[in-house]
Protein backbone atom coordinates (compact mmCIF):
# COMPACT_ATOMS: atom_id res chain seq x y z
CA UNK A 1 0.00 0.00 0.00
CA UNK A 2 1.34 3.15 -1.27
CA UNK A 3 0.33 6.26 0.67
CA UNK A 4 0.14 9.53 -1.50
CA UNK A 5 2.87 11.07 -0.10
CA UNK A 6 4.79 8.05 -1.41
CA UNK A 7 3.07 8.35 -4.67
CA UNK A 8 3.96 11.73 -5.37
CA UNK A 9 7.37 11.09 -4.62
CA UNK A 10 7.20 8.44 -7.11
CA UNK A 11 6.18 10.57 -9.44
CA UNK A 12 8.68 13.22 -9.52
CA UNK A 13 11.78 10.38 -10.80
CA UNK A 14 12.19 8.92 -14.65
CA UNK A 15 10.81 5.49 -14.57
CA UNK A 16 11.24 2.36 -14.61
CA UNK A 17 13.15 2.21 -11.29
CA UNK A 18 13.13 0.21 -7.94
CA UNK A 19 11.68 1.67 -4.67
CA UNK A 20 13.07 0.34 -2.00
CA UNK A 21 10.71 0.83 1.52
CA UNK A 22 13.65 1.66 4.17
CA UNK A 23 11.48 1.18 7.00
CA UNK A 24 9.99 -1.61 6.27
CA UNK A 25 13.66 -3.73 5.08
CA UNK A 26 14.63 -2.21 8.87
CA UNK A 27 11.43 -3.93 10.62
CA UNK A 28 11.41 -7.05 8.85
CA UNK A 29 15.32 -7.90 9.79
CA UNK A 30 14.52 -6.63 13.11
CA UNK A 31 11.58 -8.93 13.19
CA UNK A 32 13.94 -11.93 12.02
CA UNK A 33 16.90 -11.15 14.19
CA UNK A 34 14.24 -11.07 17.43
CA UNK A 35 13.30 -14.57 16.51
CA UNK A 36 16.49 -15.68 15.83
CA UNK A 37 17.70 -14.94 19.33
CA UNK A 38 14.87 -16.51 21.29
CA UNK A 39 16.92 -19.86 19.95
CA UNK A 40 20.42 -18.43 19.48
CA UNK A 41 20.12 -19.06 16.06
CA UNK A 42 22.72 -17.99 13.91
CA UNK A 43 21.38 -16.27 10.41
CA UNK A 44 23.80 -15.36 7.51
CA UNK A 45 21.85 -12.78 4.50
CA UNK A 46 21.87 -14.66 1.45
CA UNK A 47 23.36 -11.93 -0.59
CA UNK A 48 22.36 -13.05 -4.03
CA UNK A 49 18.27 -12.39 -3.41
CA UNK A 50 19.76 -8.49 -3.56
CA UNK A 51 23.45 -7.00 -2.85
CA UNK A 52 21.65 -3.71 -3.37
CA UNK A 53 24.20 -0.96 -1.48
CA UNK A 54 21.52 0.44 0.81
CA UNK A 55 20.32 -2.93 1.30
CA UNK A 56 23.68 -4.76 2.45
CA UNK A 57 24.13 -1.60 5.04
CA UNK A 58 20.78 -2.44 7.12
CA UNK A 59 21.31 -5.87 7.17
CA UNK A 60 25.37 -5.64 8.13
CA UNK A 61 23.99 -3.09 10.92
CA UNK A 62 21.48 -5.45 12.11
CA UNK A 63 24.42 -8.29 12.85
CA UNK A 64 23.43 -10.93 10.52
CA UNK A 65 26.15 -12.72 8.76
CA UNK A 66 26.51 -13.39 4.94
CA UNK A 67 25.82 -16.48 2.62
CA UNK A 68 27.61 -16.00 -0.33
CA UNK A 69 27.85 -17.53 -3.55
CA UNK A 70 30.47 -16.02 -5.47
CA UNK A 71 34.08 -14.98 -4.85
CA UNK A 72 32.83 -11.61 -5.72
CA UNK A 73 29.93 -11.82 -3.08
CA UNK A 74 32.45 -12.44 -0.30
CA UNK A 75 34.40 -9.30 -1.78
CA UNK A 76 31.27 -7.44 -1.92
CA UNK A 77 29.98 -8.54 1.94
CA UNK A 78 33.72 -7.59 3.44
CA UNK A 79 33.71 -4.19 1.80
CA UNK A 80 30.13 -3.87 3.31
CA UNK A 81 31.37 -4.17 6.80
CA UNK A 82 30.40 -7.87 7.25
CA UNK A 83 32.42 -9.71 9.96
CA UNK A 84 34.41 -12.18 7.52
CA UNK A 85 33.83 -14.51 10.58
CA UNK A 86 30.54 -14.41 9.46
CA UNK A 87 30.40 -15.72 6.01
CA UNK A 88 29.78 -18.70 4.56
CA UNK A 89 30.71 -19.80 0.41
CA UNK A 90 28.33 -22.20 -1.19
CA UNK A 91 27.30 -22.66 -5.43
CA UNK A 92 28.32 -25.77 -7.16
CA UNK A 93 31.14 -24.30 -9.25
CA UNK A 94 33.75 -22.46 -7.10
CA UNK A 95 36.13 -21.25 -9.35
CA UNK A 96 40.22 -21.20 -8.27
CA UNK A 97 40.14 -18.05 -8.05
CA UNK A 98 37.10 -17.48 -5.74
CA UNK A 99 38.06 -19.86 -3.67
CA UNK A 100 41.58 -18.11 -3.33
CA UNK A 101 39.67 -15.06 -2.84
CA UNK A 102 37.52 -16.47 0.13
CA UNK A 103 40.52 -17.82 1.53
CA UNK A 104 42.50 -14.80 1.86
CA UNK A 105 39.70 -13.16 3.57
CA UNK A 106 39.67 -16.16 6.46
CA UNK A 107 35.57 -17.07 5.90
CA UNK A 108 33.90 -18.86 8.33
CA UNK A 109 32.98 -21.49 6.28
CA UNK A 110 33.31 -23.23 2.84
CA UNK A 111 29.69 -25.34 2.11
CA UNK A 112 31.59 -27.87 -0.15
CA UNK A 113 29.51 -29.52 -2.83
CA UNK A 114 31.36 -32.46 -4.24
CA UNK A 115 33.97 -34.34 -3.49
CA UNK A 116 36.39 -33.22 -6.39
CA UNK A 117 36.48 -29.59 -4.74
CA UNK A 118 37.37 -30.84 -0.93
CA UNK A 119 40.38 -32.06 -2.89
CA UNK A 120 41.08 -28.25 -4.21
CA UNK A 121 40.17 -26.65 -1.69
CA UNK A 122 42.76 -28.86 0.24
CA UNK A 123 45.33 -27.73 -2.01
CA UNK A 124 44.59 -24.35 -2.44
CA UNK A 125 44.61 -23.61 0.99
CA UNK A 126 47.80 -25.50 1.38
CA UNK A 127 49.84 -23.78 -0.98
CA UNK A 128 48.67 -20.72 1.18
CA UNK A 129 49.83 -22.41 4.56
CA UNK A 130 45.91 -21.75 5.77
CA UNK A 131 43.69 -24.55 7.39
CA UNK A 132 39.96 -23.97 5.25
CA UNK A 133 37.01 -24.75 7.86
CA UNK A 134 34.46 -26.58 5.53
CA UNK A 135 30.96 -27.51 5.30
CA UNK A 136 29.51 -30.47 3.56
CA UNK A 137 26.79 -29.97 1.73
CA UNK A 138 24.62 -32.99 1.56
CA UNK A 139 21.34 -33.13 -0.94
CA UNK A 140 18.97 -34.59 1.78
CA UNK A 141 16.73 -35.58 -1.10
CA UNK A 142 13.39 -33.47 0.92
CA UNK A 143 10.81 -32.14 -1.60
CA UNK A 144 10.45 -28.64 -1.42
CA UNK A 145 7.15 -28.76 -2.75
CA UNK A 146 8.01 -25.29 -4.74
CA UNK A 147 8.16 -24.14 -8.25
CA UNK A 148 11.11 -27.15 -10.16
CA UNK A 149 13.26 -24.04 -11.62
CA UNK A 150 13.79 -23.29 -7.59
CA UNK A 151 13.75 -26.98 -6.03
CA UNK A 152 17.50 -27.69 -5.41
CA UNK A 153 17.33 -30.37 -2.62
CA UNK A 154 16.48 -33.34 -4.84
CA UNK A 155 18.98 -35.74 -6.26
CA UNK A 156 18.01 -34.99 -9.95
CA UNK A 157 19.62 -31.28 -8.82
CA UNK A 158 22.93 -30.34 -9.32
CA UNK A 159 23.45 -29.20 -5.63
CA UNK A 160 24.87 -30.67 -2.81
CA UNK A 161 26.48 -34.54 -2.04
CA UNK A 162 24.01 -37.07 -2.70
CA UNK A 163 23.91 -39.86 0.38
CA UNK A 164 25.87 -42.32 -1.18
CA UNK A 165 28.69 -40.30 -1.82
CA UNK A 166 29.13 -39.75 2.16
CA UNK A 167 31.84 -42.85 2.69
CA UNK A 168 33.73 -41.18 -0.37
CA UNK A 169 33.60 -37.64 1.47
CA UNK A 170 35.39 -39.61 4.92
CA UNK A 171 37.53 -41.06 3.26
CA UNK A 172 38.94 -38.10 1.33
CA UNK A 173 39.06 -36.08 4.32
CA UNK A 174 41.11 -38.22 5.94
CA UNK A 175 43.79 -37.41 3.13
CA UNK A 176 42.89 -33.47 3.42
CA UNK A 177 45.07 -32.12 6.47
CA UNK A 178 44.32 -28.49 5.26
CA UNK A 179 40.70 -29.01 6.04
CA UNK A 180 38.93 -28.60 8.95
CA UNK A 181 35.47 -30.52 9.09
CA UNK A 182 33.00 -28.16 11.01
CA UNK A 183 29.74 -29.83 10.38
CA UNK A 184 27.09 -30.23 7.39
CA UNK A 185 25.01 -27.69 5.52
CA UNK A 186 21.59 -28.17 3.45
CA UNK A 187 19.58 -25.80 1.14
CA UNK A 188 16.46 -27.69 -0.09
CA UNK A 189 15.10 -25.09 -2.69
CA UNK A 190 13.23 -21.27 -2.29
CA UNK A 191 10.26 -19.99 -1.81
CA UNK A 192 9.03 -22.48 0.31
CA UNK A 193 5.56 -22.11 1.94
CA UNK A 194 4.72 -25.14 3.73
CA UNK A 195 6.92 -25.54 6.87
CA UNK A 196 6.35 -28.78 6.84
CA UNK A 197 8.72 -28.87 3.87
CA UNK A 198 11.88 -27.47 6.92
CA UNK A 199 10.67 -30.14 9.56
CA UNK A 200 11.15 -33.04 7.01
CA UNK A 201 14.36 -31.60 6.25
CA UNK A 202 15.16 -31.09 10.36
CA UNK A 203 14.12 -35.32 10.58
CA UNK A 204 17.00 -35.79 7.68
CA UNK A 205 19.27 -34.06 9.56
CA UNK A 206 18.83 -35.66 12.43
CA UNK A 207 19.55 -39.16 10.60
CA UNK A 208 22.42 -37.25 8.96
CA UNK A 209 24.28 -36.12 11.95
CA UNK A 210 24.32 -39.32 14.34
CA UNK A 211 25.29 -40.79 10.92
CA UNK A 212 28.56 -38.49 10.89
CA UNK A 213 28.75 -39.28 14.31
CA UNK A 214 29.09 -42.67 14.54
CA UNK A 215 31.75 -42.44 11.74
CA UNK A 216 33.65 -40.39 14.71
CA UNK A 217 33.32 -37.09 13.41
CA UNK A 218 32.27 -34.02 15.25
CA UNK A 219 29.19 -31.68 13.95
CA UNK A 220 29.80 -28.77 15.11
CA UNK A 221 27.43 -26.72 12.75
CA UNK A 222 24.28 -27.52 11.50
CA UNK A 223 23.40 -25.18 8.86
CA UNK A 224 20.25 -26.03 7.55
CA UNK A 225 19.78 -23.11 4.79
CA UNK A 226 16.94 -20.79 3.80
CA UNK A 227 14.54 -20.82 1.56
CA UNK A 228 11.22 -19.37 4.04
CA UNK A 229 8.61 -18.09 1.31
CA UNK A 230 6.67 -14.73 0.94
CA UNK A 231 3.01 -14.12 0.47
CA UNK A 232 3.41 -12.44 -3.46
CA UNK A 233 -0.50 -12.13 -3.72
CA UNK A 234 -1.20 -10.63 -0.32
CA UNK A 235 2.00 -8.04 0.09
CA UNK A 236 0.16 -5.66 2.31
CA UNK A 237 -1.66 -8.39 4.53
CA UNK A 238 0.99 -10.67 5.14
CA UNK A 239 3.93 -8.09 4.98
CA UNK A 240 6.39 -9.91 7.45
CA UNK A 241 7.08 -13.26 7.48
CA UNK A 242 6.31 -15.32 10.79
CA UNK A 243 9.91 -16.00 11.82
CA UNK A 244 8.75 -17.19 15.15
CA UNK A 245 6.65 -20.17 13.10
CA UNK A 246 9.48 -20.52 11.12
CA UNK A 247 12.58 -21.13 13.78
CA UNK A 248 10.05 -22.58 16.10
CA UNK A 249 9.54 -25.76 13.65
CA UNK A 250 13.59 -25.75 13.90
CA UNK A 251 13.57 -25.91 17.62
CA UNK A 252 10.46 -28.52 17.69
CA UNK A 253 12.07 -30.99 15.23
CA UNK A 254 15.69 -30.68 14.91
CA UNK A 255 18.34 -32.29 17.43
CA UNK A 256 20.72 -29.80 18.93
CA UNK A 257 23.61 -31.82 20.70
CA UNK A 258 25.84 -29.45 24.03
CA UNK A 259 27.83 -27.24 21.81
CA UNK A 260 26.46 -27.21 18.34
CA UNK A 261 25.73 -24.21 16.62
CA UNK A 262 22.57 -23.87 14.38
CA UNK A 263 22.92 -21.69 11.04
CA UNK A 264 20.26 -20.21 8.86
CA UNK A 265 20.57 -18.64 4.88
CA UNK A 266 17.68 -16.71 4.55
CA UNK A 267 17.39 -14.34 1.42
CA UNK A 268 14.08 -13.54 -0.08
CA UNK A 269 12.31 -13.64 3.52
CA UNK A 270 14.16 -11.12 4.63
CA UNK A 271 13.91 -8.18 1.86
CA UNK A 272 11.00 -9.16 -1.19
CA UNK A 273 8.29 -7.39 0.50
CA UNK A 274 10.50 -3.81 0.77
CA UNK A 275 10.72 -3.15 -2.77
CA UNK A 276 8.48 -2.71 -6.12
CA UNK A 277 9.28 -2.17 -9.65
CA UNK A 278 7.87 1.19 -10.81
CA UNK A 279 7.07 2.14 -14.10
CA UNK A 280 4.74 4.01 -16.26
CA UNK A 281 2.50 2.90 -19.38
CA UNK A 282 3.99 3.12 -22.24
CA UNK A 283 0.83 2.36 -24.44
CA UNK A 284 -2.23 0.87 -24.22
CA UNK A 285 -3.59 -1.42 -26.86
CA UNK A 286 -6.74 -2.38 -27.54
CA UNK A 287 -7.36 -5.59 -29.05
CA UNK A 288 -10.64 -8.18 -29.85
CA UNK A 289 -9.77 -10.71 -27.59
CA UNK A 290 -6.87 -8.75 -25.71
CA UNK A 291 -5.94 -5.39 -23.98
CA UNK A 292 -2.22 -4.82 -23.80
CA UNK A 293 -0.47 -2.45 -21.37
CA UNK A 294 2.67 -1.61 -22.62
CA UNK A 295 5.08 -0.41 -19.68
CA UNK A 296 8.63 1.44 -19.70
CA UNK A 297 9.84 -1.81 -17.69
CA UNK A 298 10.19 -5.54 -19.08
CA UNK A 299 12.11 -8.77 -18.43
CA UNK A 300 15.34 -6.75 -18.41
CA UNK A 301 14.01 -4.91 -14.84
CA UNK A 302 11.70 -7.96 -13.74
CA UNK A 303 12.71 -11.75 -14.82
CA UNK A 304 11.13 -13.49 -12.24
CA UNK A 305 7.60 -14.06 -14.18
CA UNK A 306 9.12 -15.02 -17.54
CA UNK A 307 11.74 -17.21 -15.98
CA UNK A 308 9.68 -19.17 -13.54
CA UNK A 309 6.60 -17.98 -13.42
CA UNK A 310 6.63 -15.88 -10.81
CA UNK A 311 3.12 -13.98 -9.33
CA UNK A 312 4.05 -10.18 -8.66
CA UNK A 313 0.85 -8.41 -7.82
CA UNK A 314 0.26 -4.92 -10.31
CA UNK A 315 -1.44 -2.29 -9.22
CA UNK A 316 -2.02 1.23 -10.97
CA UNK A 317 -0.52 3.89 -8.54
CA UNK A 318 -2.62 6.64 -10.73
CA UNK A 319 -6.09 5.19 -10.45
CA UNK A 320 -6.66 5.17 -6.53
CA UNK A 321 -10.22 5.62 -7.21
CA UNK A 322 -12.23 1.83 -6.64
CA UNK A 323 -14.94 3.01 -8.56
CA UNK A 324 -13.33 2.83 -11.47
CA UNK A 325 -14.45 0.38 -14.36
CA UNK A 326 -12.15 -2.67 -14.30
CA UNK A 327 -10.27 -3.35 -17.13
CA UNK A 328 -9.05 -6.90 -17.72
CA UNK A 329 -5.43 -6.25 -19.29
CA UNK A 330 -1.68 -8.36 -20.19
CA UNK A 331 0.67 -6.43 -18.81
CA UNK A 332 3.52 -6.73 -20.98
CA UNK A 333 6.88 -5.08 -21.45
CA UNK A 334 8.94 -3.24 -24.59
CA UNK A 335 11.50 -5.91 -25.04
CA UNK A 336 11.83 -7.86 -28.00
CA UNK A 337 10.89 -11.32 -26.73
CA UNK A 338 7.23 -12.83 -26.56
CA UNK A 339 7.68 -14.01 -23.34
CA UNK A 340 8.52 -10.92 -22.01
CA UNK A 341 4.98 -10.38 -20.61
CA UNK A 342 4.27 -9.79 -16.75
CA UNK A 343 0.65 -11.15 -16.24
CA UNK A 344 -2.08 -11.65 -18.50
CA UNK A 345 -5.71 -10.58 -18.35
CA UNK A 346 -5.12 -8.84 -15.07
CA UNK A 347 -8.26 -7.16 -13.56
CA UNK A 348 -6.85 -3.07 -12.99
CA UNK A 349 -8.76 0.14 -13.43
CA UNK A 350 -9.05 1.73 -17.22
CA UNK A 351 -5.42 2.47 -17.68
CA UNK A 352 -3.80 5.19 -19.71
CA UNK A 353 -0.44 6.26 -21.42
CA UNK A 354 2.19 8.01 -18.70
CA UNK A 355 -0.25 5.68 -15.82
CA UNK A 356 2.43 4.98 -13.00
CA UNK A 357 2.59 1.30 -11.96
CA UNK A 358 4.06 -0.90 -9.09
CA UNK A 359 5.09 -4.28 -9.47
CA UNK A 360 5.23 -5.43 -5.76
CA UNK A 361 6.71 -7.77 -3.90
CA UNK A 362 10.03 -7.41 -5.66
CA UNK A 363 12.83 -7.20 -3.45
CA UNK A 364 14.21 -10.31 -3.99
CA UNK A 365 15.84 -12.03 -7.00
CA UNK A 366 14.50 -8.52 -8.73
CA UNK A 367 17.04 -5.78 -9.46
CA UNK A 368 20.03 -8.28 -9.11
CA UNK A 369 18.51 -10.22 -12.00
CA UNK A 370 18.49 -6.66 -13.83
CA UNK A 371 20.31 -6.92 -17.66
CA UNK A 372 21.66 -5.23 -20.05
CA UNK A 373 19.71 -7.13 -23.11
CA UNK A 374 18.67 -4.27 -25.88
CA UNK A 375 20.92 -2.03 -24.72
CA UNK A 376 18.68 -1.17 -21.96
CA UNK A 377 19.59 1.50 -19.23
CA UNK A 378 21.01 0.25 -15.79
CA UNK A 379 17.79 -0.07 -13.67
CA UNK A 380 17.90 2.76 -11.02
CA UNK A 381 16.83 2.65 -7.44
CA UNK A 382 14.89 5.26 -5.45
CA UNK A 383 14.61 5.46 -1.55
CA UNK A 384 11.49 5.81 0.91
CA UNK A 385 12.25 9.57 2.52
CA UNK A 386 9.04 8.89 4.84
CA UNK A 387 8.13 6.48 7.48
CA UNK A 388 6.16 3.60 6.52
CA UNK A 389 2.64 4.27 6.49
CA UNK A 390 0.59 1.54 5.33
CA UNK A 391 -0.14 -1.08 8.51
CA UNK A 392 2.06 -3.72 9.32
CA UNK A 393 1.78 -6.03 11.90
CA UNK A 394 4.90 -6.93 13.54
CA UNK A 395 4.94 -10.56 14.96
C1 LIG B 1 19.85 -18.78 -2.62
C2 LIG B 1 20.37 -19.49 -1.43
C3 LIG B 1 19.84 -19.21 -0.17
C4 LIG B 1 18.71 -18.24 0.06
O1 LIG B 1 17.50 -18.71 -0.44
P1 LIG B 1 16.14 -17.90 -0.15
O2 LIG B 1 15.10 -18.74 -0.79
O3 LIG B 1 16.27 -16.58 -0.80
O4 LIG B 1 15.98 -17.81 1.33
C5 LIG B 1 20.40 -19.87 0.90
N1 LIG B 1 21.40 -20.76 0.77
C6 LIG B 1 21.93 -21.05 -0.44
C7 LIG B 1 23.03 -22.02 -0.53
C8 LIG B 1 21.43 -20.43 -1.58
O5 LIG B 1 21.95 -20.74 -2.77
Amino acid sequence: MFSSQVIQQLQQHETPFYYYDLNLLQQTLNACHKAAQTYQYHVHYALKANFNLKVLEAVQATGFGADCVSGNEVKAAVAHGFDSGKIVFAGVGKSDKEINAALDVNIFCFNVESVQELLVINDLAAAKNKIARIAIRINPNVDAHTHHHITTGLEENKFGINTWQLDDVLFTLKDCSSLEFIGIHFHVGSQITDLDVFKQLCLRVNELQNWFEQKGLTIKVLNVGGGLGVDYYKPDTNTICDFNDYFKVYHDHLQVKTGQEVHFELGRALVAQCASLIARVLYVKNGQAKNFLVLDAGMTELIRPMLYQAHHEIENLSKQDVTAATVKYDVVGPICESTDCFRTDVPLPESHRGDLMALRTAGAYGEVMASGYNLRDRVESVYSQDAYAGNITLV
